[in-house]
């Protein structure tokens, strides 16, 4: 009989479960990821929606930061929820090991064990999405960092000069000047220095273009969502070749909803910047192996072959 696999994707918002056998996903559930209900309730809500099976072991890709000597999510700023047990409440309820991961790391590890890296040494896992993140395989090795939180790389400071303030609380930060969170107020303070007019300049000015709205006005030709999809693509190289100046990776996989969405106008403006920000002669930029789901397989890739980064927090049977 082939071994089961429990993997999860602990998201700000979404929960995401995956029973494998082998790589072979058998059931999937995925649903709003508690709010409330205190530190146990992600791992009741885990349990309740699984049932008691019996796995090989358990992968948990989750939001951070982590405090993986007690696999732990410590003092969130996404959830309500704050801080939360993963590890040992799951592990006690599977009898199985549980390896706790970040989600961009699981993820990186995923595209190392199970996607288009696999066989590369070297590579790096950029999500772009609500917020920006990076998780990295250096050497073949998975990047965890003292406890767990290697993966802070959307708080590269691009620009000094922007006085643009990040959640969490730096300056000119890369998340704060380009991810999907903080566009419409970047699309705000760019209108306000822009001498036109047009749709999305208008809609910018009041504090109300969406992420959505952008790239979609963008594609449709409105010379302010050009000028600011060019501006966060410029922000977004000026990011990834601080990544390639850190690690020079052999490829680079991007996912995450605001760029899987919208490749088409990321893509080539990214290249073009990147040649001019770069060192380093840029490695490709590829989509990311399994889009949505690489949060899910990348904690498929910490359960099925744990890095031996992880597997000194191993707990369990
Ligand atoms: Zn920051």
């Amino acid at each position: 009989m082939t071994s089961k696999f429990l993997a999860v994707d602990v998201g700000a918002s979404r929960l995401k479960i995956g029973v494998f056998e082998g790589l072979n996903i058998v059931r999937r559930v995925e649903l709003e990821t508690p709010k409330t209900g205190g530190p146990l309730a992600v791992a009741r809500t885990i349990v309740d929606n699984v049932g008691f099976e019996k796995f090989e072991s358990v992968g948990v890709a989750s939001i951070g930061p982590l405090d993986l000597e007690r696999g732990w999510v410590v003092n969130t700023p996404n959830n309500p929820l704050k801080t939360f047990a993963l590890r040992d409440p799951l592990s006690e309820a599977f009898k199985a090991p549980v390896i706790v991961a970040n989600d961009c790391m699981a993820a990186a590890w995923g595209e190392h064990v199970l996607g288009g890296g696999v066989g590369v040494g070297d590579l790096a896992y950029i999500t772009i999405s609500t917020g920006v993140g990076v998780g990295v395989v250096v050497d073949g090795r998975l990047l965890v960092g003292r406890r767990g939180n290697a993966h802070e790389a959307g708080h590269i400071v691009v620009d000094v000069d922007s006085g643009v303030r990040c959640g969490c609380g730096g300056l000119g930060h890369w998340e704060a000047l380009a991810s999907g969170a903080n566009i419409p107020r970047i699309a705000s303070i760019k209108a306000g220095e822009w001498g036109g007019d047009s749709d999305a300049w208008r809609l910018a000015l009041g504090g109300s273009l969406s992420p959505e709205a952008l790239y979609a006005m963008a594609r449709a030709g409105d010379p302010f969502a050009v000028r600011l999809v060019d501006y966060i693509n410029r922000v977004h190289a000026s990011g990834i070749a601080s990544v390639i100046a850190a690690y020079d990776p052999e490829v680079i996989f991007v996912g995450g909803s605001i760029y899987l969405n919208n490749e088409d106008l990321m893509v080539e403006g990214i290249l073009k910047y990147i040649r001019e920000y770069s060192l380093l002669e840029p490695p490709p930029i590829r989509r990311a192996t399994f889009g949505d789901d690489s949060v899910l397989y990348g904690a498929l890739a910490i359960a099925l072959n744990p890095p031996r980064e992880l597997t000194r927090y191993f707990k369990g049977a």
